[in-house]
């Protein structure tokens, strides 16, 4: 539905209303401004987990080697915006120390894709536009999922090993939130794409500045402080009802699938 409204319109308070009326209700609402990069995007970002993949993979490899609910609590702090990302991911990899690395496969083997992701990145892909995941979580992960679906890009912090052990510590700088951001811009670059023609899509507080420097940042199944922050948020099941806010409706999409 396409609104008129004057030039002194509040659009964050208008948003902050319309958020208050969707969390009501069982429906999302999202205000975009009506020019001419709505519907020309033409790169996503996303986050992998909980987003495009429905779990958290470092809790499932925390299960695996006995500090699962330690772990998970980290986790869900670290998500919801209460502790340092950077912090909490030493911590929880530390955590790890000592874990033979063939049980990354059997996660990977195990992990499951968030509903209509594979169909979201096939119409993303014949339409044309550029995929890429950027995760705080691993590149052992990331690599294999940008092969499963054909993504252009993939970056993910990359889990130190000795002698098929994990050593209990990351190689390089960690992808935190800011690392999040650069990347973000570093492909922007890379392709000649501008930012107002990115979609970045994620859950977590870690992808609260992503999410702020793409034309449409997308806060999906998020966490109360994600959802709030970000400018778009989508709360359904299916990740291939952001389509629709792209303005792909059911009838293009009969043309495409
Ligand atoms: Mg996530």
């Amino acid at each position: 539905m396409i609104v008129s409204t004057s030039a002194n319109v509040n659009v964050s308070q208008l948003r902050r209303e319309l958020l208050r009326i969707s969390a009501r209700y069982p429906v999302d609402v999202a205000l975009q401004k009506e020019n001419i990069y709505r519907k020309a995007k033409r790169l996503v970002v996303m986050d992998l987990d909980s987003t495009l993949i429905q779990m958290e993979i470092i809790d499932e490899l925390a299960k695996l080697a006995g500090v699962g609910r330690e772990v998970a609590k980290i986790t869900k702090s670290a998500m919801g915006g209460e502790i340092d990302f950077r912090q909490s991911l030493v911590k929880r990899v530390s955590l790890l120390k000592g874990m033979k690395t063939g049980l990354l496969q059997q996660v990977y083997d195990n992990a499951a894709f968030t509903p209509g992701a594979k169909k979201f990145i096939r119409i993303l892909k014949k339409l044309g536009y550029k995929t890429a995941v950027i995760s705080g979580g691993f590149d052992f992960f990331t690599s294999r999922f940008k092969n499963d679906l054909g993504l252009d890009y993939a970056f993910a912090n990359k889990l130190e090993v000795k002698d098929g052990l994990l050593t209990g510590r990351v190689v390089g700088a960690v992808i935190d939130s800011e690392k999040k951001a650069d990347i973000l811009q570093m492909i922007a670059r890379n392709e000649s794409i501008s930012l107002e023609q990115i979609i970045a899509i994620g859950d977590g507080a870690n992808d609260l500045l992503m999410l702020e420097q793409a034309g449409l940042g997308i806060a999906f199944n998020a966490q109360k402080k994600v959802r709030e922050a970000a400018s778009y948020s989508i709360s359904q099941r299916n990740i291939d009802t952001i389509l629709f806010l792209l303005g792909i409706d059911e009838k293009a999409l009969v043309d495409i699938v």
